[in-house]
């Protein structure tokens, strides 16, 4: 017995939906099989050099039960403004939070009046008020906009890869078989609803020992190049497990950390080249 996904190859024919308040010239999607891989992170990093080299740049923050793209951009305290269009209830727009480099935030927690109260809807609700989000929002002009998947191959990640116009997805992982056995699932699902996929970022790769500065493959002695080669996609880059990028999240300031970072200059220039 053989059970799938549901779509077979092809059938990605659903009309794509578009932001009514701006335009934007790239949507790249950052997913993983697996929440704690650091798909989030790895989405503010990008948008953060990409923002550092000049580009207009959006996040939309799609994981919608676990928002953590504004403690990224140490905007966590702000809210975004829903403007009225008119005079009809249900017309209006959403006005994105700013951060320090200009990135444009839309997140559920932007919009929510307490941080920590969860999101108790259901897979119907949470994609409406997701497709919402997405074209609701004044984006403005973008260069690209980052969309941080919800994890895993559910219903809400099905609804963004098949109505989103996504130009290309980055897949995360980090070098742990079980991991890359769960992103590869990913990977069919992006081939199946014929999504192109720019690479994988292998993420928490190795730490750099503080004593003898070697590099450590803590989680696996396969290369890099090895666990891309099993998903059967480039590598774009493997980040070290960092204890300064943690700390710079807890003090709301990773996006200037990560910017100034040359560590992650790779990671921001192969995201998009
Ligand atoms: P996901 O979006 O996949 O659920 P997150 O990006 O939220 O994962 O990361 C989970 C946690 O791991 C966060 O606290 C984040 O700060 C931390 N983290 C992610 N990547 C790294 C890294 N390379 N070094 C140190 N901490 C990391």
């Amino acid at each position: 017995m053989s059970i799938s996904i549901g779509t077979t190859k092809g059938e990605n024919k659903m009309p794509k939906m578009l932001p009514r308040h701006g335009r934007i010239k790239n949507i790249i999607g950052v997913i993983s099989g697996k929440g704690g891989v650091g798909k989030s992170t790895v989405t503010g990093i990008i948008a953060s050099k990409l923002a550092e080299s000049g580009y207009r740049v959006g996040v939309l923050d799609a994981d919608i039960t676990g928002p953590s793209m504004p403690r990224f951009f140490g905007i966590n305290n702000q809210r975004a403004e829903i403007i009225p269009l008119g005079n009809k209830e249900n017309e209006f727009m959403f006005s994105p939070v700013k951060s320090s480099l200009g990135v444009k935030v839309m997140s559920m927690n932007l919009l929510s009046e307490v941080e920590d109260q969860p999101v108790l809807w259901r897979g119907p609700v949470i994609n409406g008020v997701l497709n919402q989000m997405f074209t609701d929002t004044a984006w403005g002009e973008l260069d690209y906009l980052l969309i941080d998947m919800p994890p895993g191959t559910g219903d809400i990640a099905l609804t963004v890869m098949q109505s989103f116009p996504i130009n290309s997805l980055i897949i995360v992982s980090t070098p742990q078989d079980m991991v890359s056995m769960i992103v590869k699932k990913v990977v069919i699902m992006a081939e199946r609803l014929q999504v192109p996929v720019k690479g994988v970022v292998e993420n928490m790769s190795y730490i750099i020992c503080d004593n003898c500065k070697e590099k450590h493959r803590v989680f696996s002695k396969k290369s890099a190049e090895e666990h891309a080669a099993y998903l059967g996609l480039p590598l774009i880059a493997e980040l070290p497990i960092n204890p300064d990028l943690a700390e710079a999240l807890e003090e709301g300031r990773t996006e200037t950390y990560a910017a100034l970072n040359p560590v992650y200059d790779a990671l921001g220039a192969r995201a998009v080249r």
